[in-house]
């Protein structure tokens, strides 16, 4: 897969790449609503897990204000965003490091560095390159950290349900650790109707290299990510490090909630917390549309249905020669006026030097697709070449349409034609 700088295709591509790495565990690429580290350690919080206790805050005063009243012997400062790597990520100060211990005499030197209101940048792995401004830093009592592992529930396609990972070999890159010692992930298939068993969770623990009492309270620390899990609609829990410390207490350190979609009807108050101003507004604009918008650095806009069929089609664009500029998924049940709405997004983006529709109808009626096109067409006077492939339900009379409109649309017979057409298409320089 390539290299794309975008954070939320990174973040989809690194998804997909580590459920592909557990053993051939996959699970939706779609990645939505995303709360920051401290709104799903609150949730966390709210459902028994333990955390370290903390605040957040947006200025150093506020922050040494938290500080203070946390009485803790050290604390711990981290730069809220939504991405992950921040313990090694580079701030554009030069300061290194999103993660910060400290004790209270320098803590003033740190807050100063950190003051955040979308001041400073943080760059993490997970990251475009110029980073992501920061907003809040949490402040939370550091606690001495004895082993760190890695724990995860996430709603598994392949299994058709709720299933466990872990590893003792946690606080570092999963991906890494499943690529390199594959041997060292533990996974639990979890039935939806029976939830995790006692001997499950026991065996996750000591998977996860707890012992003695700590076993236990592992386990239970499981069942109640578990439950949380499932109360909150999550596609996927993640803890990363899930640590223990010298004192014997089992503690979430880390946290990274993931939503189902669906699930907003009747998750209203975790849907509130949605923290849109991280996002592209153009993403935020698709979303009311209910379209995925994704933008990234090229030229020729993806008009496409599916993650899956998206991916394919930036490799297929980049074998070619080309880079997409973004790309809008449709999803499934689709209505004219979205693909109108989809179509105005797409050339609202200046970079954009042609449009590539490449829809594949299984639940999608492709004359409904055909005729949106050819009134979007119409209607925003479209400038740039269009090209366009579909394929599947009502495919001809969609083709009809298309062709008896009138309008310069350039057919293609498949996926590798349409790339081919639309790099062809774009203005030499
Ligand atoms: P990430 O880098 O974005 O995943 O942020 P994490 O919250 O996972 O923090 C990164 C690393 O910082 C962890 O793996 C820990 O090693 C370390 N860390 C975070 N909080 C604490 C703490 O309270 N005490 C200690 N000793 N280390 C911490
Ligand atoms: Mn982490």
């Amino acid at each position: 897969m390539m290299e794309c700088p975008n954070c939320l295709f990174r973040l989809k591509s690194v998804l997909l790449s580590v459920t592909r790495g557990l053993h051939g565990l996959e699970v939706s690429p779609r990645r939505w609503l995303n709360l920051q580290e401290y709104q799903s350690k609150k949730l966390m919080q709210d459902n028994g897990v333990t955390v370290q206790r903390f605040f957040v805050a947006d200025s150093a005063s506020e922050a040494l204000e938290a500080a203070k009243r946390l009485k803790a012997k050290e604390i711990v400062l981290k730069a809220q965003i939504l991405a992950g790597g921040r313990g090694k990520g580079v701030f554009d100060s030069g300061l290194k490091g999103g993660v910060h211990l400290t004790k209270d005499f320098d803590v003033q030197v740190h807050l100063n560095k950190l003051e955040c209101r979308g001041k400073v940048s943080l760059t993490t792995k997970q990251t475009p390159k110029e980073g992501v401004k920061v907003k809040m830093v949490m402040v939370a009592e550091a606690l001495d950290i004895s082993r760190e592992t890695y724990f995860a529930i996430l709603m598994d396609r392949s299994c058709n349900g709720p299933v466990m990972v872990g590893s003792p070999q946690g606080g570092v890159d999963i991906e890494e650790v499943a690529s390199t010692t594959p041997e060292l992930i533990f996974k639990e298939v979890i039935d939806i109707f029976e939830g995790v068993r006692d001997d499950q969770a026991l065996r996750m623990a000591a998977n996860l290299g707890f012992k003695g009492p700590l076993e236990r309270q592992a386990a239970d620390q499981i069942k109640r990510l578990y439950d949380l899990f499932l109360k909150v609609d999550a596609t996927q829990v993640e803890v990363n490090p899930l640590g223990e410390t010298p004192e014997g207490q089992v503690v979430c350190f880390d946290a990274k909630i993931n939503f189902d979609d669906n699930a907003e009807f009747r998750q209203k108050a975790v849907f509130a917390m949605d923290d849109t101003a991280e996002s592209d507004p153009l993403e935020t604009e698709a979303a009311k549309y209910d379209l995925k918008y994704i933008g990234l650095d090229g030229n020729i806009a993806c008009f496409v249905n599916g993650a899956g069929l998206a991916m394919a089609t930036c490799d297929i664009i980049d074998l070619h020669g080309g880079k997409p500029a973004n790309f809008l998924d449709l999803g499934g049940g689709v209505k004219e006026n979205q693909v109108y709405a989809a179509f105005k997004l797409l050339t609202a983006d200046p970079k954009v030097e042609a449009i590539l529709v490449n829809i594949f109808g299984g639940i999608v009626n492709c004359a409904i697709i055909a005729n949106g096109i050819t009134k979007a067409c119409r209607e925003l006077e479209l400038k740039v070449p269009l090209v366009v492939r579909l394929e599947g339900t009502n495919v001809q009379e969609a083709k009809r349409i298309l062709s008896e409109s009138g309008l310069p649309i350039t057919s293609a017979t498949d996926l590798d034609d349409a790339a081919k057409k639309a790099v062809a298409a774009i203005p030499k320089k």
